[in-house]
């Protein structure tokens, strides 16, 4: 049987700043509720127009280490935690307003706009939710990096991430699977950190990004492990991926119902198979509609 699934937006403002791990650049970012039908959708306040961009895999451009949208000459960028953060917390419809073009670094997890959201609340809009339902396998990508759909068993999305570097890397190879929930994207997936070997940082600090970013920001990896630093789970990195994915997959702009399975995927990978979500939809709508007010 159908599970009953209605749009959701936040039922108060909310807001969120910090700085832009590229840029350095200060930024505030005002959740506000959207209806039905809006989906998520960035917009520049900062710009004279307030452009919007939204939040489809239509308007993503690809850039290095992150997901940036464009619209109209507008753009936003590093824009996956705050995806992840609104599909994770089960957030369909939202206007995220930002005063500058990159999303903020915080602590390198989605954790405090996943916390913003849970404070803000859940309203139901009582307008069925548009779900994606997986039907068939696909997967993108090759062997040494891949991302797999296939029909799940259960309701709603089942995601595991596979991270393995090789024997030589720093950074431990380790699996993380959950069945999304609001509680467990939460507690187990937004406080998971962005990471980089001492390397990539280094040659990222070289280039004149991320100068105000230290080993406290988020997690960077010596020879021995992260640097100044401690893992909040054993399998952190992979945690993060999977933050990742979401924050990716989101772009397809409905929610999904299927596995997901990945191997060493990145932004690209991850933006391409939201892509082809997105344009292969054999989109099922919830049959009826809760009238319950979520808390
Ligand atoms: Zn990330």
């Amino acid at each position: 049987m159908n599970h009953v699934v209605s749009q959701k937006t936040i039922a108060h403002v909310t807001h969120v700043s910090g700085r832009g791990y590229w840029s350095g650049q200060k930024v505030t970012l005002t959740f506000l509720p959207a209806s039905a039908g809006t989906g998520i959708r960035f917009r520049r306040v900062d710009l004279p127009s307030k452009p919007e961009i939204p939040a489809l895999a239509s308007y993503r451009v690809d850039a290095v280490l992150r997901t940036r949208l464009e619209n109209a000459g507008a753009s936003v960028e590093m824009v996956e935690h705050v995806l992840a953060a609104l599909y994770g917390m089960g957030i369909d419809n939202c206007i995220v307003e930002c005063d500058a073009q990159e999303m903020p670094g915080l602590d390198g997890s989605a954790y405090a706009i996943a916390i913003a959201l849970h404070q803000a609340g859940r309203m139901d809009l009582e307008v069925p939710c548009v779900v994606h339902r997986i039907r068939s396998e696909m997967k993108l990508g090759d062997d040494r990096a891949h991302v797999h759909v296939s029909p799940g068993e259960h309701e709603g999305l089942t995601l595991m991430y596979h991270l393995d570097y090789g024997r030589h890397s720093p950074i431990p190879s380790t699996s993380s699977t959950y069945h999304l929930s609001p509680d467990e994207f939460l507690h187990s997936i937004a406080p998971a950190r962005t990471f980089l070997t001492l390397a990539d940082a280094e040659q990222l600090q070289q280039a004149g990004v991320a100068s105000h970013v230290t080993t406290r920001d988020l997690l960077i990896f010596g020879e021995f492990g992260p640097l100044q630093n401690q893992m909040r789970f054993p399998d952190e990195c992979s945690r993060h991926k999977l933050l990742d994915l979401i924050g990716d997959l989101a772009l397809c702009g409905m929610r999904i119902d299927g596995k997901v399975y990945a191997h060493r995927s990145g932004h690209q990978l991850n933006g391409r198979m939201a892509e082809y979500l997105m344009n292969n939809s054999s989109e099922t709508k919830s049959l009826q509609v809760a009238s319950r007010r979520v808390a």
